[in-house]
């Protein structure tokens, strides 16, 4: 190819210096590359031609053919319009200008075919058209136009320079004219037969200039299984590179601890996903590799004893163990839960939380660093530089979407405190030092396909089955004046026996009406349920730690009968015994909020409710939210709806990826493309992991090129 692509944009013909200091500000368009890269938001079918009669009030941009039959002016406000009768044989609408009349009145000529394009308003009983683009039919068909016009995104500074659409179109048209349309291939031919893809040149032509939809079609598909392919193939040899490389503590045997759990103290039947999974950890952790896995289960699919067995497989080898928990009260509640399972094991459990007193503080880090303590829970406080563990084999971070990549990637240093000193990238040393293997846990599912693009260099476990005996939430949508009615059914419930929770939304912004609303529901229910003949917890983020503390205790307890909350219990909290989930202004909590603070029930045997309180006036988005939770207890299905619903860019821990940036593609929309890219790249890889293969040389070298301009090496999961 004769154009460098990496030529700065100011030397194509067209653009010149403004231009160009524009484009790289507005849209970062610094070279030809990047401009060829600048991929249209949509198109319009400039093929399709209206009649007057058959134009909606709510058409986008339309195209007409039809006749000027004479010009007035008309009066306004300030100066006039110019406004041009247009007639086909269907009617009439009219042409309006409020600029660059007399020249429009000069050059635009009556009863001769026009083709005008342009936004059609209603406007006075009939339709009228705003400074329309507009061309003789005759010089309309010579010239030289794709069927489908492209969009490009822009800036109002960018229009406000004089930087339209038709001038991006036509630097694009300078661009092609240059390089002739020639660009370098970056997909092997046996692939491109396979798929039927079209080749790089013909899919960037027919991006900015469509010949027919067909080919629009697929030129998009073309360049999104590209897009996805290249960041699969990074993944996935991200995943290699680390197998290989970063060695893991070898846990070659499965001892003492983890059979007399397993024989005589494990308080259940494991369900088959459960046992799989350990399965799958246990391969992980016997083989010579670091274990870096996620573990995706919904909630109260018991991921906890999951952990707690791994936990046991470590220290079976000898080597200390973590469990890190984004809040107090979850670290609290795992801790409390954790060390009735040790007792009969004799393990030394701690717990470190922000709350730990020096004391507490000190005999942690003394046992820690002398291999005494064998199992420490806690909070980020975990993470904190005094905490050294003496060998730390296995490090497990429950709800891992409340953290942040930093503070996950923190725990890779926390390995055994003699190696790990002088070390700062795993990835550099290879093998040099041995990070502790990472289990993540989360309930908050993601759908596979998303999951294998945003964490496809982690190994993904599913614990896609809940314990037996367990029956589905019942859940219900009831309007605020019907909470009489609720009350009542509250009153039912716990005369049987059973505790409810009943939440309210706390958003940061509106803080303080939220703590109104929270301490106004508290002293309604206070009237509506007094004591002595019912007791009520309340917990919210105010409090004092110990407080909240106790508060919780009093509740697992069974002490209360009513735990008024706001969103602090979202995250794990267990207590079997709550049966009725009450969420107020539930319209204002996400779906996977919603989900979350809904699993708190249905954790024993009894017949477990959920009732959404809201008011009448519902967004659409609020309305099928509600729906959703009233239709499906199935965590996978509900994730489905929330990305729709929100898009990709809020999921969890995704901002930070940046895998997400994509240029084309959409992980929601095209997850099929995504799929097939994966499996393309896995194949790829299978059959030559280096890309040495004289057949590989072009993936491997668009690879390089593109690890260069996008770096998603840097995060650690
Ligand atoms: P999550 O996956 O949401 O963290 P937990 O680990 O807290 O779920 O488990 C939820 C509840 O289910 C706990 O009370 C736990 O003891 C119980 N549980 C877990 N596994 C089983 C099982 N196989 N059979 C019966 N109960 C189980
Ligand atoms: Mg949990």
């Amino acid at each position: 190819m004769s154009v460098n692509l990496q030529t700065p944009i100011d030397y194509l013909k067209g653009v010149g210096p403004n231009r160009a200091d524009l484009l790289r500000s507005e849209l970062g368009i610094h070279t030809y590359q990047d401009l060829i890269n600048l991929f249209p938001n949509r198109y319009i079918d400039r093929t399709k031609y209206y009649h007057i009669n058959e134009l909606q009030r709510n058409n986008a941009e339309v195209q007409v053919v039809g006749v000027i039959t004479g010009f007035r002016e008309v009066a306004q406000k300030r100066g006039k319009r110019l406004v041009a009768d247009f007639k086909d044989d269907t009617g009439m609408m009219e042409l309006v200008w409020f600029r660059g009349q007399k020249w429009i009145r000069e050059s635009l000529k009556t009863n001769q075919p026009y083709v005008v394009f342009g936004k059609a308003n209603w406007f006075n009983g009939k339709f009228s058209m705003p400074h329309p683009e507009i061309e003789l039919q005759t010089e309309h068909e010579t010239n030289l136009r794709s069927a489908m016009q492209a969009i490009y995104p822009s800036t109002e500074k960018l229009s406000n320079k004089g930087i339209t659409n038709r001038v991006v179109s036509k630097i694009m048209q300078q661009l092609f004219l240059e390089t002739k349309g020639q660009f370098s291939e970056t997909l092997p031919q046996t692939m491109r037969s396979e798929l039927k893809l079209l080749s790089k040149s013909q899919a960037l032509f027919n991006i900015h200039f469509p010949k027919s939809p067909d080919l629009l079609a697929r030129a998009q598909f073309r360049l999104k299984f590209e897009e996805f392919f290249y960041i699969q193939l990074q993944l996935i040899l991200k995943n290699l590179i680390h197998k290989s490389k970063i060695k893991g503590f070898k846990f070659s045997k499965v001892g003492d601890y983890f059979n007399t759990f397993y024989k005589d103290h494990l308080p259940f039947e494991l369900t088959d996903a459960q046992k799989r999974v350990l399965k799958e950890i246990r391969s992980d952790l016997g083989s010579n590799a670091q274990m870096n896995r996620l573990l995706q289960g919904d909630v109260g699919s018991g991921k906890t004893i999951v952990a707690f067995m791994s936990m046991l497989m470590g220290l079976d080898n000898g080597f200390q163990c973590c469990l890190m928990a984004p809040t107090e009260i979850l670290s609290v509640q795992h801790y409390n839960g954790l060390y009735e399972l040790c007792k009969p094991l004799k393990i030394s459990i701690s717990l470190l939380t922000g709350s730990s007193t020096t004391l507490e503080r000190r005999h942690i880090h003394e046992t820690l660093e002398n291999g005494d303590l064998q199992l420490l829970i806690g909070t980020h406080a975990l993470l904190e530089d005094k905490v050294k563990f003496k060998n730390l084999g296995l490090a497990i971070i429950d709800e891992q979407h409340r953290f942040g990549v930093a503070q996950r990637s923190k725990l890779w240093h926390k390995g055994s405190s003699q190696s790990s000193q002088n070390e700062t990238d795993p990835n550099e040393v290879g093998g040099a030092i041995v990070p502790p293997h990472i289990l993540v846990m989360t309930a908050t599912p993601i759908p596979r396909t998303l999951a294998m693009s945003v964490y496809g260099d982690l190994d993904i476990s599913v614990i896609d089955e809940l314990p037996a005996g367990r029956q589905p939430i019942k859940t219900v949508h009831r309007y605020d004046n019907n909470r009489l009615k609720v009350f009542r059914f509250m009153k039912d419930e716990i005369a049987k026996g059973r505790q409810i929770y009943v939440v309210y939304p706390l958003i940061q912004e509106s803080e303080k009406m939220d703590y109104k609303d929270l301490m106004d529901g508290y002293d309604s229910i206070s009237r509506e349920f007094p004591m002595p003949d019912y007791q009520i917890s309340i917990v919210h983020g105010k409090m004092k730690s110990a407080d909240k503390d106790y508060e919780m205790q009093r509740f697992a307890k069974g002490e209360t009968n009513i735990m008024v909350a706001t969103t602090v219990i979202e995250v794990g909290v267990n207590v079997p015994n709550a049966s009725v989930m009450v969420i107020e202004s539930a319209e204002r909590f996400g779906l996977s909020q919603l989900h979350q603070l809904r699993g708190r029930v249905g954790r024993g045997a009894e017949q477990s409710y959920c009732i959404l309180m809201t008011g009448h006036k519902l967004s659409n988005d609020s309305k099928t939210r509600l729906e959703t939770m009233v239709g499906t207890n199935d965590g996978f299905e509900i994730a489905e709806v929330d990305l729709r619903l929100r898009g990709p860019g809020d999921i969890m821990g995704t901002q930070q990826s940046g895998v997400l940036n994509l240029r084309i593609a959409d992980v929601i929309k095209d997850k099929d493309i995504l799929a097939q890219a994966r499996y393309y790249a896995k194949q790829v890889l299978n059959l030559d992991p280096s890309l040495g293969l004289p057949e590989h040389k072009m993936i491997l070298n668009t690879y390089r090129q593109m690890s260069k301009y996008r770096n998603i090496w840097n995060y650690i999961s």
